[in-house]
Formats: C-alpha cells, structure tokens, sequence
C-alpha cells in the first residue's frame, strides 16, 4: 500500500498526540494519527453537558498534576491552567472524612486531639508486623502506612469494589500513590504543579493536535482489515506509534492481561449543588459505587454555569470483557508473566513502538505518558528520522 505518512500513531490519548506534536513540529514529519472512537483524546476526553453546559468527563475525572519542570513548561504550550488543587473526601458509614488519611483524618476516625508524634506512634503501634520497606502488597503496605483500623475503614473495601482482586495480589504501588501525612493539609497530590485546563481538555487536546502535518482520523480501528490503514497493511511499511492494549495488539496470543474497566452513571439534578466538593469516595461495600463526581466543582471560577441545576456521575468498577474499554492494568503476579511474554513478542516487532497506560500495562498518570512520550521521541524517534538524540 502506498503511504503518504511518516509515521503512523494509534490513539489519540496524550501519549499519542505528544508524539505526534513533536514529530510534526520538531522534524516536519507527516503523521497520521488514527483512533477507534468517534472523538479525540483517549480518556482524557471532556464534553459540555448539553443541559447545564458543564464540563463533563466522560471517562473519569482528569487531574493534571506534575512536579516534572519539563512536562510542565511542555504541556503550558498548549493550555493555560486554572489553580485548581484537588481535594477528596469518603463517606464511611454515613460520615465524611478527608483524605488523603491526614492529621484530620486520624483525629475523626479516633475521636481524638493527637499531635503529629502521638498520632505517628499510634499508628505504628496500629501496623503491628508490617513495615514501609518490606511491603510486598497493597495490603501489606496499606496497613504499614496507616495501620490496621484505618486500612480497614477506608483502604480494604475501597480497594475490594474497585479490584475485585484480593489486596495480596495487588502491587504496593497501588497505594503508593496516596500520601499519608501528619498534618492537616488535605491536598491529594504532593506535585509542584498543579490545575485544570482553562478552556478544558479537548480544547488543550485539539491544540496538540493542531498542524498542517498531523492528520487525525477518528472511527478507524486499527485491527480492521477492512479499512486501509490495519495493523496487517502498515506494520513494516511505516514506524507505528502504539499506544492501545498490548494483549489486544498481538491478539492475545500470551492469554488476556487483567484490565479494570468503569461504568458511570450520569444525573442531572434540579439543585445548585449536591455535595459541595468535586470528589466524594464511598469507602464501604454496601455501596456499589467507589465515587460520585460532581464536575461543577472542578471549575468554580466559570461563573457561566447554571447555579440551580448541577451533574453528578457515579462510577463503578469492574473487570474489562475484550469488547470494553480498559481503563486500570491490574497487575497481579500472573499479569506481570504475562506482560514479559508480551516484551519478548514486541521485540519482534521492527519499527512498532508501544506507549501509554495501555501499550505498557502500567498504571501511569496523564503527566507520566506525557513525560514518556517526550523521552520515546527524543531517543528513538527521533534519533530514527535522522533528528537529534537524547
Ligand atoms: N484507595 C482506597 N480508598 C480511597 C481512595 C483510594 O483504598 O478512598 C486506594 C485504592 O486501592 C485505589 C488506590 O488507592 O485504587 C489509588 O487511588 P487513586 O484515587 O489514586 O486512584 P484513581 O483516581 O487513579 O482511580
């Protein structure tokens, strides 16, 4: 088949569209992105509710936070960010209590008035065995940072609705990514940077997007030999940037990799406002949800949004089928197997290069497939077309 592009990029997520901005810009490459849905953006994807106009999105909120200077000074390119700083909160058993587990936390749940050093010392008398460095799980490390009556209020059933895999099976780095701390600052991330998108993210997602060089076409499935640009007919003919699921793109040939994928349930409300925060977790089992979005609350500066109506969507988890969307690598040890078969098969594969959560199974956040498609450039890519390196 004859090619008009230089390279080809399959999905349009943020690990997608960095690499395509910057081989269009950099090295005037001609790229042509294709994605299966009928919208750019992978699920970073965002949409005004036509009823109240709200910013909605559609996957799951996106919070952007780095503390990489690189990613931070790249991603400014394209959007301005509001100061937005993410802060959530649980319901467990009828009570609401702040997170990440903080001074505040702790005093609540116990009913107590401790100071850093009291309430560091009961934990640790909480965590009995388990210590920080020798965690070799979630459950292990979730009981070493916060012990074992607060792991058990608002980590185990959290966890269990949200993984459906015991907390044993499931990587320590899971739980890394929640910070605990002895004071009362409640901010969720520890980043230097961090907001949401002025104009929101398809908006920042479209001025990735936007060069005479890039060609996006949306509702081409790359595994579709019925439409010309299929994996059968480029692989060989032309670099490919890939970035869905690894297990999907060698057609499962080493068994299926375990993904999470969500429900979401949207709700337009007749009042201003339902739960006065952007984010609310339900810690407990008895409700089916992990969390209730309330996207009004991402953008309080946006006087244009209505003040009697508001959207709320509740979320809900379960293991992805091969006919969803993937959303959470799992990462059991039988996953990590499985994964390594993958490596060995995609070293096999001259000229594909496989990024983002879904061609790596691993569980990254927006600013890490930023950062690693900025380093896949400079180092392959771009070394590949003749451009500079590292
Ligand atoms: N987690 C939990 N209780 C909570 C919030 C998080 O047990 O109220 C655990 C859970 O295992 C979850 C992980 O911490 O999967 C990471 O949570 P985070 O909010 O970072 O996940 P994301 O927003 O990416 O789904």
């Amino acid at each position: 088949m004859q090619m008009n592009a230089d390279l080809i990029v399959v999905g349009s997520g943020f690990f997608g569209l960095t690499i395509a901005e910057r081989a269009a810009n950099e090295l005037g490459l001609k790229v042509l992105v294709v994605d299966r849905r009928d919208h750019i953006g992978g699920n970073a994807y965002s949409e005004a509710d036509p009823e109240t106009g709200i910013e909605v999105h559609r996957y799951g909120a996106h919070l952007f936070h780095t503390s990489v200077e690189s990613v931070w000074q790249y991603v400014n390119r394209f959007t301005s960010f509001t100061n937005y700083q993410h802060k959530v909160y649980t319901n467990h058993k009828g009570v609401v209590y702040p997170l990440p587990i903080n001074l505040g936390t702790i005093n609540q749940f116990f009913g107590a008035a401790y100071g850093p050093d009291e309430a560091r010392a009961l934990i640790a008398s909480q965590a009995g065995e388990f210590n920080v460095s020798d965690a070799r799980n979630l459950e292990e490390k979730g009981i070493a940072l916060i012990g074992r009556p607060l792991y058990e209020a608002f980590i185990r059933d959290y966890t269990a609705k949200q993984w459906q895999t015991d907390p044993t099976e499931l990587p320590a780095e899971v739980i890394s990514r929640l910070p605990v701390r002895y004071t009362y600052d409640n901010r969720y991330f520890n980043d230097t940077y961090e907001g949401l998108p002025v104009k929101g993210y398809t908006n920042w997602l479209e001025n990735m997007a936007d060069h005479p060089n890039i060609e996006v076409k949306l509702g081409v499935d790359f595994f579709d030999e019925s439409q010309p640009i299929n994996k059968k007919a480029v692989v060989g003919q032309v670099p490919i940037v890939y970035t869905g699921a690894i297990d999907r793109y060698f057609d499962y040939a080493e068994g299926e990799l375990s993904w999470r994928t969500l429900d979401f349930e949207r709700e337009v409300l007749p009042i201003g406002d339902f739960q006065g925060t952007s984010v609310m977790n339900y810690a407990d089992r008895d409700v089916p949800y992990t969390r209730i979005h309330e996207f009004r609350h991402f953008h309080p500066e946006r006087r244009e949004y209505p003040t009697d109506k508001t959207i709320i969507m509740r979320e809900f988890s379960r293991f992805a089928t091969r006919e969803d969307e993937p959303y959470y690598p799992v990462n059991t040890p039988g996953d990590r197997d499985g994964l390594l078969a993958y490596r060995g098969l995609q070293d096999g594969e001259k000229n594909v290069f496989f990024g983002g959560r879904l061609g790596t199974y691993k569980y990254l956040d927006m600013h890490m497939a930023i950062g690693s498609a900025l380093s896949m450039f400079r180092n392959k890519l771009s070394p590949l077309f003749g451009g500079p390196e590292g």
